[in-house]
Protein backbone atom coordinates (compact mmCIF):
# COMPACT_ATOMS: atom_id res chain seq x y z
CA UNK A 1 0.00 0.00 0.00
CA UNK A 2 1.64 3.58 -0.63
CA UNK A 3 2.38 5.80 1.41
CA UNK A 4 -0.88 7.08 3.73
CA UNK A 5 -2.54 4.15 2.66
CA UNK A 6 -2.89 2.62 6.28
CA UNK A 7 -5.11 6.32 7.16
CA UNK A 8 -8.84 5.38 8.57
CA UNK A 9 -11.50 7.61 7.54
CA UNK A 10 -15.40 8.44 8.91
CA UNK A 11 -17.84 7.03 6.44
CA UNK A 12 -21.76 7.48 7.83
CA UNK A 13 -20.06 8.05 11.08
CA UNK A 14 -17.98 4.70 10.85
CA UNK A 15 -13.90 4.41 10.33
CA UNK A 16 -13.14 2.80 7.47
CA UNK A 17 -10.11 2.61 4.80
CA UNK A 18 -10.56 3.92 1.22
CA UNK A 19 -8.68 1.68 -1.37
CA UNK A 20 -5.70 2.60 -3.26
CA UNK A 21 -7.46 2.50 -6.66
CA UNK A 22 -4.25 1.22 -8.59
CA UNK A 23 -4.53 -1.53 -6.21
CA UNK A 24 -8.26 -2.58 -7.44
CA UNK A 25 -7.85 -2.14 -11.28
CA UNK A 26 -8.61 -5.56 -11.80
CA UNK A 27 -11.93 -5.59 -10.51
CA UNK A 28 -12.42 -1.79 -11.78
CA UNK A 29 -12.10 -2.53 -15.07
CA UNK A 30 -14.18 -5.63 -15.11
CA UNK A 31 -16.83 -3.42 -13.98
CA UNK A 32 -16.03 -1.13 -17.01
CA UNK A 33 -16.17 -3.66 -19.28
CA UNK A 34 -19.72 -5.30 -18.01
CA UNK A 35 -21.67 -2.09 -18.50
CA UNK A 36 -23.42 -0.89 -21.36
CA UNK A 37 -22.69 2.74 -20.75
CA UNK A 38 -20.36 4.83 -18.61
CA UNK A 39 -20.85 7.99 -17.00
CA UNK A 40 -17.72 9.54 -16.04
CA UNK A 41 -17.57 12.78 -13.78
CA UNK A 42 -14.46 14.42 -13.42
CA UNK A 43 -13.84 17.50 -11.17
CA UNK A 44 -11.09 19.80 -13.16
CA UNK A 45 -8.75 21.96 -9.88
CA UNK A 46 -6.48 19.59 -7.98
CA UNK A 47 -8.39 16.76 -10.04
CA UNK A 48 -7.54 17.23 -14.12
CA UNK A 49 -4.41 20.05 -13.42
CA UNK A 50 -2.66 21.06 -10.48
CA UNK A 51 -3.58 23.85 -7.73
CA UNK A 52 -1.40 27.22 -9.21
CA UNK A 53 -1.27 30.53 -6.85
CA UNK A 54 -3.61 32.52 -9.28
CA UNK A 55 -6.30 30.10 -10.87
CA UNK A 56 -6.27 32.22 -13.82
CA UNK A 57 -3.21 31.01 -14.49
CA UNK A 58 -4.00 26.95 -14.66
CA UNK A 59 -3.90 25.63 -18.37
CA UNK A 60 -5.05 21.89 -18.83
CA UNK A 61 -2.03 19.96 -20.49
CA UNK A 62 -2.10 18.87 -23.60
CA UNK A 63 -1.70 15.15 -22.37
CA UNK A 64 -4.81 15.79 -20.57
CA UNK A 65 -6.65 17.21 -23.49
CA UNK A 66 -5.65 14.17 -25.33
CA UNK A 67 -6.62 11.31 -23.14
CA UNK A 68 -10.16 13.25 -22.81
CA UNK A 69 -10.24 13.29 -26.70
CA UNK A 70 -9.37 9.53 -26.43
CA UNK A 71 -12.44 9.26 -23.93
CA UNK A 72 -14.99 10.99 -25.46
CA UNK A 73 -14.30 8.91 -29.10
CA UNK A 74 -15.32 5.98 -27.05
CA UNK A 75 -19.05 5.21 -28.23
CA UNK A 76 -20.00 3.80 -24.76
CA UNK A 77 -18.33 7.10 -21.85
CA UNK A 78 -20.08 9.93 -21.49
CA UNK A 79 -17.53 12.76 -19.83
CA UNK A 80 -18.58 15.71 -17.60
CA UNK A 81 -16.42 18.28 -16.07
CA UNK A 82 -18.08 19.26 -12.77
CA UNK A 83 -16.34 22.24 -11.75
CA UNK A 84 -16.79 25.25 -9.02
CA UNK A 85 -15.97 27.57 -11.93
CA UNK A 86 -18.15 29.44 -14.70
CA UNK A 87 -19.53 27.99 -17.85
CA UNK A 88 -17.33 30.00 -20.32
CA UNK A 89 -13.72 30.07 -18.17
CA UNK A 90 -14.18 25.81 -17.73
CA UNK A 91 -15.11 25.33 -21.38
CA UNK A 92 -12.06 27.58 -22.77
CA UNK A 93 -9.88 25.84 -20.61
CA UNK A 94 -10.59 22.23 -21.48
CA UNK A 95 -12.07 22.92 -24.86
CA UNK A 96 -12.77 18.77 -25.89
CA UNK A 97 -15.03 18.47 -28.47
CA UNK A 98 -17.54 16.20 -26.97
CA UNK A 99 -17.50 16.94 -23.48
CA UNK A 100 -20.32 18.10 -20.91
CA UNK A 101 -19.61 20.80 -18.69
CA UNK A 102 -21.29 21.43 -15.25
CA UNK A 103 -20.47 24.54 -14.33
CA UNK A 104 -20.78 26.18 -10.56
CA UNK A 105 -20.94 22.61 -9.13
CA UNK A 106 -23.79 22.03 -11.73
CA UNK A 107 -26.05 25.22 -11.54
CA UNK A 108 -25.33 25.12 -15.46
CA UNK A 109 -24.62 22.53 -17.77
CA UNK A 110 -24.03 22.15 -20.95
CA UNK A 111 -23.82 18.86 -22.75
CA UNK A 112 -21.91 17.87 -25.70
CA UNK A 113 -24.50 18.85 -28.42
CA UNK A 114 -24.28 22.50 -27.00
CA UNK A 115 -28.05 21.88 -25.21
CA UNK A 116 -27.95 23.97 -22.06
CA UNK A 117 -29.47 23.88 -18.98
CA UNK A 118 -29.89 26.27 -16.33
CA UNK A 119 -31.21 25.75 -12.06
CA UNK A 120 -32.00 29.17 -11.54
CA UNK A 121 -32.08 29.58 -7.92
CA UNK A 122 -34.68 31.37 -6.93
CA UNK A 123 -35.58 35.16 -6.84
CA UNK A 124 -34.69 35.72 -3.34
CA UNK A 125 -31.97 33.51 -2.70
CA UNK A 126 -30.79 35.47 -5.56
CA UNK A 127 -31.23 38.78 -3.97
CA UNK A 128 -29.20 37.60 -1.13
CA UNK A 129 -25.77 36.48 -3.23
CA UNK A 130 -26.67 40.43 -5.01
CA UNK A 131 -26.76 41.69 -1.73
CA UNK A 132 -23.04 39.94 -0.58
CA UNK A 133 -21.66 40.89 -3.93
CA UNK A 134 -22.54 44.62 -3.48
CA UNK A 135 -21.32 45.17 -0.04
CA UNK A 136 -18.43 42.88 -0.40
CA UNK A 137 -17.29 44.84 -2.95
CA UNK A 138 -17.47 48.39 -1.07
CA UNK A 139 -16.33 46.81 2.21
CA UNK A 140 -12.82 45.12 0.53
CA UNK A 141 -12.06 47.82 -2.11
CA UNK A 142 -8.65 49.23 -0.18
CA UNK A 143 -7.85 45.86 0.81
CA UNK A 144 -5.04 44.78 -1.75
CA UNK A 145 -5.48 40.98 -2.53
CA UNK A 146 -9.06 40.45 -2.39
CA UNK A 147 -10.90 39.17 -5.42
CA UNK A 148 -14.60 39.25 -5.08
CA UNK A 149 -15.70 37.34 -8.02
CA UNK A 150 -19.62 37.83 -9.26
CA UNK A 151 -20.24 34.07 -10.66
CA UNK A 152 -24.19 35.17 -11.25
CA UNK A 153 -25.40 32.75 -9.13
CA UNK A 154 -22.61 32.40 -6.29
CA UNK A 155 -20.38 34.11 -5.05
CA UNK A 156 -16.36 33.55 -4.25
CA UNK A 157 -14.54 35.65 -1.87
CA UNK A 158 -10.31 34.49 -3.22
CA UNK A 159 -7.62 35.50 -0.63
CA UNK A 160 -4.99 33.84 -1.84
CA UNK A 161 -2.78 37.07 -2.60
CA UNK A 162 -3.91 38.96 0.98
CA UNK A 163 -0.92 39.43 3.15
CA UNK A 164 -0.49 36.76 6.01
CA UNK A 165 -0.91 39.15 8.87
CA UNK A 166 -4.22 40.73 7.38
CA UNK A 167 -5.67 37.15 6.56
CA UNK A 168 -7.64 35.69 9.15
CA UNK A 169 -8.94 39.34 10.07
CA UNK A 170 -10.83 39.72 5.98
CA UNK A 171 -11.91 36.09 6.22
CA UNK A 172 -13.99 36.60 9.24
CA UNK A 173 -15.33 40.30 8.61
CA UNK A 174 -16.14 38.66 5.06
CA UNK A 175 -18.20 35.24 7.30
CA UNK A 176 -19.56 37.85 9.83
CA UNK A 177 -21.63 40.18 5.99
CA UNK A 178 -22.46 36.85 5.08
CA UNK A 179 -24.54 35.78 8.52
CA UNK A 180 -25.42 39.60 8.22
CA UNK A 181 -27.38 39.22 4.95
CA UNK A 182 -27.76 35.70 5.34
CA UNK A 183 -30.21 35.67 8.13
CA UNK A 184 -32.67 32.91 7.37
CA UNK A 185 -29.61 30.09 6.27
CA UNK A 186 -30.53 29.84 2.79
CA UNK A 187 -26.92 29.91 1.45
CA UNK A 188 -23.94 27.28 2.13
CA UNK A 189 -20.42 28.65 2.98
CA UNK A 190 -17.99 26.44 1.38
CA UNK A 191 -13.92 26.57 1.92
CA UNK A 192 -11.94 25.66 -0.47
CA UNK A 193 -7.91 26.26 -1.95
CA UNK A 194 -7.70 30.31 -0.47
CA UNK A 195 -11.49 30.98 -1.38
CA UNK A 196 -14.80 30.66 0.16
CA UNK A 197 -17.37 30.60 -2.20
CA UNK A 198 -21.00 31.26 -1.26
CA UNK A 199 -24.23 29.27 -2.75
CA UNK A 200 -27.86 28.82 -2.40
CA UNK A 201 -28.54 25.85 0.05
CA UNK A 202 -29.96 23.55 -2.34
CA UNK A 203 -27.96 22.87 -4.67
CA UNK A 204 -24.65 20.52 -4.64
CA UNK A 205 -22.29 18.71 -7.24
CA UNK A 206 -24.18 15.78 -5.34
CA UNK A 207 -27.86 17.00 -6.62
CA UNK A 208 -26.38 17.56 -10.27
CA UNK A 209 -25.28 13.55 -10.46
CA UNK A 210 -28.84 12.63 -8.99
CA UNK A 211 -30.19 14.84 -11.61
CA UNK A 212 -28.18 13.33 -14.62
CA UNK A 213 -28.99 10.16 -12.96
CA UNK A 214 -32.87 10.42 -13.13
CA UNK A 215 -33.03 12.31 -16.42
CA UNK A 216 -30.51 10.28 -18.74
CA UNK A 217 -29.88 6.68 -17.50
CA UNK A 218 -32.58 4.47 -18.81
CA UNK A 219 -30.30 1.57 -19.15
CA UNK A 220 -29.52 -0.55 -16.31
CA UNK A 221 -26.17 -1.52 -17.13
CA UNK A 222 -24.54 1.57 -16.16
CA UNK A 223 -21.70 2.49 -14.30
CA UNK A 224 -21.04 5.64 -12.73
CA UNK A 225 -17.24 6.87 -12.01
CA UNK A 226 -16.67 10.43 -9.90
CA UNK A 227 -13.15 11.50 -9.45
CA UNK A 228 -12.71 14.62 -7.10
CA UNK A 229 -10.33 16.25 -5.00
CA UNK A 230 -12.56 18.88 -3.36
CA UNK A 231 -14.92 18.98 0.06
CA UNK A 232 -17.77 19.99 -2.53
CA UNK A 233 -17.27 16.49 -4.35
CA UNK A 234 -18.17 15.13 -0.95
CA UNK A 235 -22.12 15.46 -1.65
CA UNK A 236 -21.24 13.52 -4.93
CA UNK A 237 -19.20 10.44 -3.31
CA UNK A 238 -22.27 10.74 -0.79
CA UNK A 239 -25.25 10.25 -3.61
CA UNK A 240 -23.08 7.55 -4.95
CA UNK A 241 -22.16 5.85 -2.24
CA UNK A 242 -22.98 2.06 -3.43
CA UNK A 243 -24.18 3.20 -6.69
CA UNK A 244 -20.56 4.22 -8.06
CA UNK A 245 -16.92 4.03 -8.20
CA UNK A 246 -15.97 7.20 -6.22
CA UNK A 247 -12.54 8.56 -6.35
CA UNK A 248 -10.68 11.27 -3.64
CA UNK A 249 -7.67 12.68 -4.84
CA UNK A 250 -5.62 13.18 -1.99
CA UNK A 251 -3.30 15.90 -3.51
CA UNK A 252 -0.93 17.02 -0.50
CA UNK A 253 -2.93 15.48 2.23
CA UNK A 254 -5.62 13.39 3.42
CA UNK A 255 -8.78 14.21 4.75
CA UNK A 256 -12.03 12.27 6.23
CA UNK A 257 -13.65 11.08 2.78
CA UNK A 258 -16.70 9.27 1.97
CA UNK A 259 -14.86 7.93 -1.39
CA UNK A 260 -14.41 4.47 -1.50
CA UNK A 261 -10.88 4.80 -3.44
CA UNK A 262 -8.01 7.42 -3.34
CA UNK A 263 -5.06 8.36 -5.50
CA UNK A 264 -2.82 10.48 -5.34
CA UNK A 265 -2.84 13.67 -7.02
CA UNK A 266 -3.63 14.42 -10.81
CA UNK A 267 -0.64 13.08 -12.52
CA UNK A 268 -2.34 9.73 -11.39
CA UNK A 269 -5.50 10.77 -12.15
CA UNK A 270 -4.26 10.96 -15.92
CA UNK A 271 -2.86 7.52 -15.65
CA UNK A 272 -6.13 6.25 -14.43
CA UNK A 273 -7.48 7.57 -16.99
CA UNK A 274 -4.65 6.66 -19.68
CA UNK A 275 -5.76 2.98 -18.75
CA UNK A 276 -9.39 2.69 -19.19
CA UNK A 277 -8.97 4.90 -22.43
CA UNK A 278 -7.58 1.60 -23.89
CA UNK A 279 -9.17 -0.98 -21.82
CA UNK A 280 -12.61 -0.75 -22.51
CA UNK A 281 -15.05 -2.50 -25.14
CA UNK A 282 -18.04 -0.48 -27.29
CA UNK A 283 -21.19 -1.57 -26.53
CA UNK A 284 -23.88 0.81 -26.85
CA UNK A 285 -24.14 4.37 -27.29
CA UNK A 286 -24.05 7.57 -24.71
CA UNK A 287 -26.07 10.35 -23.67
CA UNK A 288 -25.50 13.25 -25.95
MG1 LIG B 1 -11.05 20.37 -7.14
Amino acid sequence: MPNGGSRTFSKNGKKFMPKYLFDELNSINKLIEESNCLLLFLDYDGTMVYFKEKPRDVKTPKQVKQVLTQLCKKQKFSIFIVTGRGIKEIKNLVDVKGICYAALHGLIVEFSDGTRKHWNPSKSDQKLIESIIKNAQIIFKKESGVLIEDKDYTVAFHYRMVPKDVKDKLIESFLDLVRKIDTLDRLDVLRGAEVIEVRPSNWNKGKFVEFIVDEFILNENVLLIYIGDDTTDEDAFSYLNNKGITVFVKNNEFRDTKAEYWVDNPKKVLEFLKLISKDTSEKNTSIN
